[in-house]
């Protein structure tokens, strides 16, 4: 496994067989399953594999989630070795953001909902680390997990739009035992509020049921998540969205293909979860 800061590098490793596909999951690190997950997946489907490891500072509008963001360089490059990554960019900050940077990517309309409008700029933060990404990798495929619904929709709007040639493939939430989404943030929580977490599935789950047994009314849908997670009472919450998946606009009554997501507070810490609902 080649590990390098340099973009020389890794574009003379990236270049080295022409005619391997590469498949490319970018990560801030503090890798866990959910990560190891998507380079499985990059791994069956492709001739080699890349990664990135970078806590991308312009995505995060909180200084203190920034701040305490958990990093573990060592271990993760352990286990990218281990999953066979072939390729692993780890670049300094000033390296990606030099003084004089001044270009970001903005998706206008897809960006500013949800955890656009809870984390302003946060999108454009990502949409410019990953075109970034891209241009440095120029991967066959790139790696996204559906626990960030939003960002995956986001990414394939971008790609679309700038004619990107790189295929997006989604992987599936990989969740503890108990239900909570895995997050590299989940390090952060109190034990009382890990304890507590796993209600953001569990509401999420009884949403599922009630609308397959029949239930059309985002209102009461809401209701009922909103009630669910208020049972714990170091929960927070940001927001309860009830969206069409395409369009990400908030729907009033539950018909095609819907996500369902949300983001609470467990004090500093904020974690997002979601889940698809097709009702036809
Ligand atoms: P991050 O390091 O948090 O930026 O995540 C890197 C990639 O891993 C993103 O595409 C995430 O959506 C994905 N990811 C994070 N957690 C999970 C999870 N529990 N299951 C599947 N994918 C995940």
């Amino acid at each position: 496994m080649i590990v390098s800061e340099i973009i020389s590098e890794i574009r003379h490793k990236r270049w080295e067989d022409k005619s391997a596909s590469w498949g490319l999951v970018p990560t801030m690190g503090s890798l866990h399953e959910g990560h190891l997950s998507l380079v499985r997946q990059a791994r069956e489907e492709n001739n080699r594999v890349a990664a990135s490891i970078f806590v991308n500072p312009i995505q995060f509008n909180r200084k203190n989630d920034y701040d305490s963001y958990p990093t573990n360089l060592a271990s993760d490059l352990e286990l990218l070795e281990r999953e066979g990554v072939d390729l692993v960019w780890t670049p300094q900050k000033s390296l990606v953001y030099p003084e004089i940077f001044q270009t970001y990517i903005d998706v206008t309309q897809l960006s500013k909902v949800l955890e656009g409008a809870a984390r302003p700029g946060h999108f454009q933060g990502v949409t410019t680390i990953v075109a970034i990404l891209f241009n440095v990798f120029q991967p066959t495929r790139a790696y996204f997990g559906q626990k960030d619904a939003q960002q995956e929709a986001v990414i394939r709007r971008m790609v679309e739009d700038l004619h990107f040639n790189i295929e997006i493939r989604s992987c599936p939430t990989v969740r503890e035992k108990d239900g909570l989404a895995m997050s590299s943030r989940n390090a952060n929580l109190t034990k009382k509020a890990r304890a507590a977490a796993p209600v953001l599935f569990r509401a999420l789950n009884l949403a599922k049921v009630a609308i397959e047994k029949g239930e059309i009314s985002s209102k009461n849908i809401y209701q009922l998540l909103k009630n669910e997670i208020e049972k714990s009472e170091c929960a927070q919450i940001d927001y309860i969205s009830i969206a069409d998946q395409k369009t990400l606009n908030e729907i009033k009554i539950i018909a095609g293909n819907v996500l369902i997501s949300l983001a609470v507070f467990w004090d500093e810490v904020r974690l997002i979860d979601n889940i698809r609902i097709s009702n036809k």
